[in-house]
């Protein structure tokens, strides 16, 4: 099973040595001011905890659980909504670091993993991301 580098300062983290594709030549026009593309870059600061060559995983900057990490794809894409048949590979691995993220977090009692889709799904920053959630009893339904 692969091995989660360990938390790392903003946008240091140990495999960010690695090689990854230049999100500069990822992206175009509308993404080039997107929030999570410049974090993906590293023109914004993050704290990174885990990245491989098809996403980023990073602490949210407003936790809402002791537990509150965002998976991104490294290519922008705004939403489930214009995710195509040819992203599927794509969304399952997301869901797949989210999981390896819950379980070296040791998150042996459970998370959730949330997709704020839209306006009324909630989602506030148009570039797709997973919440993982978790570290305490989470309620049900969501507001
Ligand atoms: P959503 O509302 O589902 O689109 O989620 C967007 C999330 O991005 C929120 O939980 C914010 O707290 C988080 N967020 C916004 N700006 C930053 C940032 N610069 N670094 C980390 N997380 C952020
Ligand atoms: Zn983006």
């Amino acid at each position: 099973m692969p091995r989660l580098p360990a938390p790392a300062p903003p946008g240091l983290a140990p495999s960010a040595r690695r090689s990854f594709p230049a999100p500069a030549a990822m992206y175009t026009g509308l993404a080039m001011s997107c929030l999570f593309c410049k974090i993906v870059e590293g023109s914004i600061p993050s704290t990174a905890v885990y990245q491989d060559e098809l996403c980023y995983a990073f602490a949210d900057i407003n936790p809402q659980a002791p537990v509150h990490v965002l998976i991104v794809p490294r290519r922008h894409i705004d939403s489930m909504t214009s995710a195509g048949e040819s992203d599927k590979a794509l969304l399952g691995h997301l869901l797949w670091a989210a999981a390896e993220i819950a379980r070296a977090k040791g998150l042996a009692r459970g998370y959730r993993a949330v997709l704020n889709t839209g306006p009324d799904g909630g989602q506030t920053v148009d570039h797709l991301h997973v919440h993982l959630l978790g570290g305490r009893p989470l309620t049900w339904p969501p507001g």
